[in-house]
């Protein structure tokens, strides 16, 4: 099938870790943060990576609120997109189950993986704690 997209095994791995409550993340010597799969950190280059277990809860950084979205999303609108933070990793995602209202920077959130409904792929999502 030349049409099949292609698989991020990787990235993959790391969506079924998280939706098992189990997500992860690299650590350089540096104490930079960045998500699997990676052989180099992005922020110094260091090699020598090792794995750590991603805070259960981050804090919302900074966000947006789409108020007119593509038609797949449209039952949808509006909707948050976030970036958090945990630990010494930034994820951007989609913030769920909140009353947009509720949204603010520094608002504790945990991962909750989502369905995106254009791409019927899993993607990365917020939950408020
Ligand atoms: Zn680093």
């Amino acid at each position: 099938m030349s049409d099949e997209p292609v698989r991020d095994e990787g990235f993959s791995d790391w969506i079924d870790a998280a939706e098992a409550g189990a997500a992860s993340y690299l650590e350089c010597p540096a104490g930079h943060g960045s998500l699997p799969p990676r052989r180099v950190c992005p922020v110094c280059g260091a090699t020598e990576l090792t794995e750590a277990s991603l805070p259960q809860t981050g804090e919302v950084e900074t966000f947006t609120v789409t108020h007119v979205p593509m038609p797949a999303f449209a039952e949808d609108a509006p909707y948050a997109t976030a970036v958090a933070r945990f630990g010494p990793v930034r994820l951007t995602g989609q913030i769920v189950d909140s009353d947009l209202g509720a949204i603010e920077n520094g608002l504790a959130v945990e991962l909750a993986i989502t369905v995106s409904e254009t791409t019927g792929e899993r993607v990365i999502g917020f939950r408020p704690v």
